[in-house]
């Protein structure tokens, strides 16, 4: 992509609306704008980033074999009068009417929708188990709006649900997706912790939030801080395998850590002190086990293999996609902008030509352009006619992770310059090997 093609309406000031750094940052660097409270339009740079999360969803739900589709965002409200939901969700859930005045209602959450596709085509044991999932934009009617895309009333959810025949499968689901989870939130640079929490309105009594801890968290965590030197890693997972999982969930949600709502002081204080941290996170995701709360309310049944009906075991999974792009820019920025972690970064290098329109310069950014495409690499090259602080400026900005800065004084020793976004460190290396850096770097994540 060439800068001076590209639709960036970076904005040189600090919107006064925003007052967390993540939110400041998105409007600055032309990701999104606002249309109505806690509504917003993605702009193409900040829609780019949205798709690599998704697509990190995607490639990670089906390494865990669950499948995807989608559901509608309009859904009638009779559905959700079987479950009792539709009175008992209050005021957080839009309700709309048709012309022909049926009550409808844009989907907070979609248990009732999917359980109803479940029940119309699965009748035996043999279909289990499954999991299927969609990416779909929810809409809750907050109170509170606020903090961006952190907390919206329109946020894109990946929602994954499982049915199960027993309870015993439908836990190895609910640990399968923790396991799911943390890797997800690994590849794009975040360390999520699991901690034990409370259901609210989906219900049941199994459920696990991951937090990303920032000082900017509308929740409050209490945990052990030994479950900060914890990590997935690359570790090989075999998904269908009870053990492996169980094993995984054990080591990562054994130690004490808990939102405020379960969490229970006499616990805490026998951690010994050194350990006990109190913070605040993000809740970037939520998976659940509650059994047959849907099923039963709606009539979703198997046959055993003796014959015998029973309700199926259910269990939900949440992702908040969009608040994702704020949490991640909460972790990892500083004062000059953002700094995208190389697996979720919209662009893998920035091209930066210190002296548009000198043949040499032009010349070599066009080769250093087309050598990266020629990789797979998407470069951005700010190919505008601007001075060399603005460019660099802008790039720092929207934060991709490696600048390649080439002007004429360097060309003439044949180097380019190589800059880490994170460290700021630079290196003077020939255009061959800044192409050959940058393959390196982004093996195994582009
Ligand atoms: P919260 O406690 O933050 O209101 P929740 O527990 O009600 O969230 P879930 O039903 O667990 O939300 O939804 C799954 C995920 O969707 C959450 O973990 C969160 O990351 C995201 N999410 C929920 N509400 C919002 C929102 N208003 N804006 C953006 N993302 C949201
Ligand atoms: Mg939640």
């Amino acid at each position: 992509m060439r800068l001076s093609r590209y639709f960036l309406p970076v904005l040189k000031e600090n919107p006064s609306e925003a007052q967390i750094v993540s939110h400041r940052l998105m409007l600055r660097a032309g990701m999104i704008k606002q249309s109505a409270a806690g509504i917003y339009s993605w702009l193409p740079l900040g829609f780019k980033i949205l798709r690599k999360l998704e697509n990190i969803v995607h490639e990670e739900q089906a390494r865990a074999g669950h499948m995807a589709m989608l559901m509608p965002t309009i859904q009638s409200a009779d559905l959700w009068r079987e479950s009792g939901r539709y009175d008992a969700y209050g005021e957080e859930m839009l309700r709309i009417k048709d012309r022909g005045g049926r009550e409808m209602l844009f989907t907070p959450t979609a248990e009732e929708l999917i359980t109803d596709i479940f029940r119309a085509h699965v009748s035996s044991y043999k279909d289990l188990p499954l999991t299927m999932y969609q990416i779909q934009w929810k809409f809750r009617d907050e109170v509170r709006p606020r903090f961006g895309v952190m907390r919206g009333r329109e946020f894109l959810m990946k929602d994954g649900y499982n049915f199960d025949l027993t309870k015993e499968d439908a836990l190895h689901a609910y640990n399968r997706h923790l396991v799911s989870y943390l890797r997800t939130y690994e590849r794009m640079g975040l360390q999520a912790i699991p901690m034990r929490a409370d259901s609210g309105p989906i219900g049941g009594d199994d459920t696990h939030e991951f937090l990303v801890l920032a000082e900017t968290g509308e929740s409050e965590v209490f945990y052990d801080s030994a479950v900060t030197d914890l990590s997935f890693g690359d570790r090989d997972i075999d998904y269908g395998s009870v053990e492996d999982c169980a094993a995984v969930m054990e080591e990562f949600t054994s130690r004490y850590a808990r939102t405020d709502e379960t969490h229970d002081p006499a616990l805490f204080n026998a951690i010994p002190e050194e350990r006990r941290r109190t913070a605040r996170g993000i809740e970037v995701g939520q998976i659940f086990y509650f059994g047959t709360k849907y099923s039963e309310a709606m009539g979703a049944t198997v046959q055993r293999p003796d014959g015998k009906p029973v309700p199926v075991h259910m269990g939900s999974h949440g992702i908040g996609v969009s608040r994702l792009m704020g949490a991640i820019i909460e972790a990892s920025h500083d004062d000059k902008g953002i700094i995208w972690p190389e697996g979720v970064t919209p662009y893998h290098a920035g091209i930066v030509n210190l002296k548009q329109g000198d043949a040499e310069a032009d010349a070599a950014c066009e080769a250093l352009y087309a050598s990266l495409t020629a990789l797979g690499l998407e470069p951005l090259y700010d190919d505008r006619n601007e001075r060399a602080g603005g460019k660099f400026a802008t790039m720092d900005l929207i934060g991709l992770p490696w600048r390649i800065t080439v002007g004429p004084r360097g060309l003439k020793n044949g180097v380019v310059e190589l800059t880490s976004r994170r460290t700021g460190e630079s290196e003077e290396l020939p255009p061959e090997a800044v192409v050959a850096r940058l393959a390196q770097i982004y093996a195994g994540i582009a």
